[in-house]
């Protein structure tokens, strides 16, 4: 009976979803070829670095052995090995999400780029992905290849059952389906989509009467089902894409499980789990014609980009749970993985493809060319997971890197890039009903179909350095359509369709366009100059966008931008890094009197824009600790690409004014002691301890922190040794607690030690209250001691551990 209504609905939804998608359908990327500029230079390292760089990774870091060893235990108990099992080689359950994620990403490089040798490669893994798969169709590496106890804590007995936790089972296979539809699209080889089919009808078999209602603990498999259904037409996966969207509000905000989706308003949790999720919901908008949905995510779309997006696109401000913050939670010193980023360009474009809105690829181009670029070098094989909009030169906020570095044991960001630069094609341009919507601005061509009548565009530009682009249009044969050329909210006067940011001066920049070399008064439609004529071949129109310097200021609610000022020219946004500024950034000062200029260094960074900076100033501290400024020169660098000459400190937002400005500090007693420790791992920094830096908010996740983890309820002590005996008479000490993220604490009890003439250490007396708090410094008095070295003894919780941000000494 149960399948009986099964099949009746599943003929209801099949009717219902027939021929129906976006109303606007993007010009494939295997239409366009980036030829110049850029985007194709940067697309060119990615295919021959980076996907080489990325399968090796999965190779060496044995993410391709969790496969074989899963085929390998499937083949022994076969043969009667009854207990025979596999321990994984690898750290986390989501490691066989990087090797599809890399396959689809050298497919897609080799939809641009045909290539024998890696085609056969990629055939080769395609065997070992295959290998490992059940015969009833399950694929899951660390489950296959140690079937009777769960490998991971993640994982359940049972199959499925932990996916809302942190199983990942369904978040593999979404990344695997897309995977597969990208491999037969590249190669016209079924091989791996075989594979995702098999896995496919056993989701069918174990969800497709609607139980168990499992929400997918990250998001992804709804759009990897979104992508089989498009590719096959079988309505059963578009069926099972709303369904894993709908069992959702039985959990917590982390993975957006804490209401039904049609009813959330907010981006809240994982940012990468939410991007992927919004963007799954567009899909289904789009396939089902469900518009619940799509009001849902306009929503979210406008909370994110009125409230919780930095100035170069990248989201997801919290290292704590790698998670959107509250409204106007916009650090500087802020998380903002490059995934986050990736996947908010997916949400975007498709935003875009629901409503032919040019808004939507305004906010795609700013993550695009800032955000998202900036997660990978120019050498193209090193990499950021998190993309802070400030730093201080030394910390090692990479995943365990200071600086880029070349894998993660959480390897989700390299072959994000990798798949998203491969297809960068596929942006530029889009069809509806008789219109030619141009989004993008590269050299390079593009084939679209009007009406069925193949058009071809030519670019020529230096974009986005230069704002003059020139197109040429070759239609099969003359005809009447509208082309629509994206004019960008920067053009405009505004940095995003919000008051999230602004610019000094909002004037609007004069653009324009001629065809043929006539220049023609355009109206705005939707955010696009719209050219609607009899089309010939050989027809050209040139458009220019102006590029001022533009000086932009937050919102005042945004408490990290208060005072200060970032530069942009066209979708760029500027960075000042040390190596170009006599070592320092943040005693950087732009007045308005500051005459900025553009500036091409063609030999610099790749070849880029920067801007010279002449008449800025730095802040210096004097004698009695008031600033005064020196008059200096700045140069400043697109953010992109920082961190690309070594480790070097960062800003995105200068001092509009000395008080603003934030030059070294003085050294103090503190800064100058030398540090000891009963215990801390190799990974940590002792010098968190006197670094002077202090967390810019309750969740700045960057304020680098010293802790004895993974030591619990021991007593533990970390002391300062000064050159000469000193006198002291107080401590403040700021707290790390990570609850929610991590295993610190604050601590049951601590008290203040000195060295002693005769060598022992002693407490301090008269002291005040040893209070314990988070957030705010603990100031403690004692009284005034001349000593050599200063204690601090903590005794730290049962099961937890300890940490600090900063201990000074008065
Ligand atoms: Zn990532």
């Amino acid at each position: 009976m149960k399948r009986l209504l099964a099949c009746i609905l599943l003929a209801a939804v099949s009717a219902a979803f027939a021929a129906s998608d976006y109303p606007v359908q993007p010009v494939p990327f295997t239409a366009v070829r980036l030829t110049g500029g850029l985007l194709q230079s940067r697309q060119a390292t990615n295919a021959s670095v980076t996907m080489p760089f990325a399968l090796g990774q999965c190779e060496s870091s044995k993410r391709v052995l969790n496969f074989d060893l899963a085929a390998e235990t499937m083949r022994r108990r076969a043969a009667g090995e009854t207990t025979f099992q596999n321990k994984p080689p690898t750290v986390y359950p989501f490691d066989d999400s990087d090797v599809y994620k890399a396959i689809e990403g050298a497919a897609f490089c080799l939809s641009v780029q045909p290539d024998a040798k890696v085609a056969a490669q990629l055939e080769d893994l395609i065997k070992h992905v295959a290998a490992a798969q059940e015969p009833d169709g399950y694929l899951y590496t660390w489950r296959t290849m140690h079937p009777d106890s769960p490998a991971h804590d993640w994982i359940d007995r049972q199959r499925w059952l932990k996916d809302p936790q942190l199983s990942h089972e369904l978040y593999n296979l979404g990344h695997l389906y897309e995977a597969g539809v990208a491999y037969d699209q590249a190669t016209g080889s079924n091989s791996l989509l075989n594979v995702c089919l098999k896995s496919a009808d056993l989701l069918q078999k174990d969800f497709g009467d609607g139980q168990p209602r499992i929400a997918p603990g990250h998001e992804v498999i709804e759009m990897g089902f979104a992508k089989l259904y498009r590719q096959t037409g079988d309505p059963r996966w578009i069926a099972l894409a709303k369904f894993f969207l709908d069992c959702r509000g039985t959990g917590n905000e982390y993975s957006q499980n804490h209401k039904p989706v049609v009813e959330q308003r907010e981006a809240v949790g994982h940012a990468v789990r939410a991007n992927y999720l919004y963007s799954g919901m567009a899909d289904v908008a789009a396939l089902t014609g469900d518009a619940r949905y799509l009001a849902a995510i306009t929503t979210i779309w406008e909370n994110v980009v009125s409230k919780k997006l930095h100035l170069t696109g990248g989201c997801g401000a919290r290292a704590a749970g790698e998670a959107y913050g509250d409204d106007y939670e916009l650090p500087n010193r802020c998380y903002n993985e490059t995934c986050a980023a990736v996947a908010f360009l997916f949400w975007n474009h498709r935003m875009f493809l629901m409503t032919g809105d040019a808004k939507y690829m305004d906010v795609f181009e700013r993550s695009l060319y800032n955000g998202v670029l900036s997660g990978v070098s120019l050498s193209g094989d090193r990499f950021f997971y998190p993309n802070p909009l400030e730093y201080d030169g030394k910390a090692v906020n990479n995943h365990g890197h200071a600086g880029r570095a070349p894998w993660f044991g959480c390897a989700c960001c390299p072959p994000n890039v990798l798949r998203t630069l491969a297809s960068l094609g596929g942006y530029v341009c889009a069809v509806q009903d008789d219109k030619l919507l141009v989004n993008l601005y590269a050299e390079g061509e593009a084939t679209a179909t009007i009406a069925g009548n193949p058009v071809k565009l030519a670019q020529t530009t230096r974009y986005p350095w230069d704002g003059q682009v020139a197109f040429r249009l070759s239609p099969q044969k003359p005809a009447t359509f509208t082309l629509c050329l994206r004019v960008p909210g920067w053009v405009q006067g505004r940095p995003l369709p919000s008051d999230l940011y602004a610019y000094e001066d909002a004037t609007p920049a004069k653009w324009s366009v001629s065809v043929n070399g006539k220049s023609v008064s355009v109206a705005l439609k939707q955010g696009y100059a719209a050219i609607t004529r009899e089309w010939k071949n050989g027809d050209t129109v040139t458009l220019d966008l102006p590029m001022p310097v533009r000086r932009v200021t937050g919102n005042p609610k945004i408490a990290a931008t208060r005072g200060l000022v970032a530069l942009e020219r066209g979708p760029t946004v500027y960075a000042l890094e040390g190596v170009d500024n006599d070592g320092a950034v943040f005693d950087a000062v732009l007045p308005m009197s500051a005459k900025i200029t553009p500036e091409h260094r063609a030999a610099l960074l790749g070849g880029v824009t920067v801007l010279k900076v002449e008449n800025a100033t730095k802040a210096v501290r004097n004698e009695s600790g008031m600033f005064t400024s020196k008059p200096a020169n700045l140069t400043a660098i697109p953010y992109a690409v920082w961190a690309n000459r070594g480790l070097s400190p960062m800003t995105v937002w200068f001092a509009h004014d000395v008080t603003n400005a934030r030059p070294s500090p003085r050294p103090t007693i503190a800064s100058l002691a030398k540090i000891t420790t009963s215990f801390h791992r190799t990974e940590i920094d002792p010098s968190c301890l006197n670094d002077q830096l202090l967390p810019q908010n309750a969740t700045d996740g960057f304020a680098p922190n010293f802790n004895f983890w993974p030591h619990k309820g021991s007593s533990e002590w970390v002391s300062y040794e000064f050159a000469k005996p000193t006198p002291v008479k107080a401590v403040n000490v700021s707290w790390f607690d990570d609850t929610g993220t991590g295993e610190c604490r604050l601590p049951v009890t601590w008290r203040v030690l000195f060295l002693a003439d005769n060598g022992q250490w002693q407490p301090v007396a008269g002291t005040s209250a040893y209070a314990v708090r988070k957030r705010d410094a603990v100031k403690v008095t004692f009284t005034p001691v001349t000593t050599k070295a200063l204690r601090l003894e903590v005794q730290l919780p049962k099961d937890f551990s300890v940490g600090l941000y900063e201990w000074e000494v008065e």
